[in-house]
């Protein structure tokens, strides 16, 4: 089995979800007291969400760099950024590491792609919704229709997910907010939706949404048990 390195902490209330899912998704492929390899480094998320907001993203990647490092020299096989947002900076954690980074949008674009779903909506915070690291990604290398919220809209999804979510504040007022929104995506075509955040499971779900969901925190959790156990099925051979 290869190991797992989590570059988590973003929010932990997320990352405490990933290692939940990979835990339990090992287990029901294999078994037993089967449970995944991982190492996971966690950061301070104060320290993070303030470069972010300020606009000093050069010293946020250098401490993505700092954190995938230390994972690295954990013993780590391969690399799970466990955020869309912090995603802005992948290749340039990839260009400081030799283990490969596992990306959260492409994880999620062939899960929508397997499903036959062209046109999708992307909810996640400003920067993941606005930029192009994420949105451009979606539409460059897998051909998806991406449509986001309105500005207003944009700016409510964003504030639930920093005033709320990362600090573990699930409201049921939020929940229809959400629901609302993507309503309005759907009104306007869409046929699925991304939930673009790793803490936006924690507010809605399937059942709450009438067009499929793509969790990116379900789905990059599992991708990653796919890539860890690769190599556990072939030593089995
Ligand atoms: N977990 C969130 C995401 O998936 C937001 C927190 C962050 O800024 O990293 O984008």
């Amino acid at each position: 089995m290869k190991i797992i390195g989590l570059l988590g902490g973003m929010s932990w209330e997320s990352s405490s979800e990933y290692y939940r899912i990979i835990n339990q998704t090992v287990n029901r492929k294999l078994g037993g007291h089967h449970s995944a390899k991982s190492v996971m480094y966690s950061v301070d998320f104060e320290e993070i969400k303030k470069l972010q907001h300020n606009n000093r993203w050069d010293e946020a990647t250098k401490l993505m760099v700092e954190g995938a490092q230390y994972i690295e020299k954990g013993g780590a096989d391969f690399l799970v950024i466990c955020t869309n947002t912090m995603h802005k900076m992948a290749s340039e954690i990839q260009q400081h590491i030799s283990i490969p980074i596992l990306h959260i949008a492409d994880a999620t674009a062939r899960k929508i792609k397997d499903q036959g779903i062209s046109r999708i909506g992307l909810l996640g915070t400003k920067f993941t919704m606005e930029e192009d690291f994420y949105k451009g990604r979606l539409i460059a290398n897998f051909n998806l229709d991406v449509n986001i919220p309105s500005k207003k809209e944009r700016e409510i999804v964003h504030d639930i997910v920093y005033k709320e979510l990362c600090l573990g504040k699930i409201e049921e007022d939020s929940k229809s907010a959400y629901q609302k929104i993507i309503n309005g995506l759907i009104n306007d075509g869409i046929e699925g939706v991304i939930l673009g955040c790793t803490e936006i499971s924690l507010l809605i779900n399937q059942n709450d949404i009438s067009i499929p969901i793509f969790d990116t925190t379900e789905i990059h959790a599992q991708a990653a048990v796919d890539w860890a156990l690769e190599l556990f099925e072939e030593n089995k051979l």
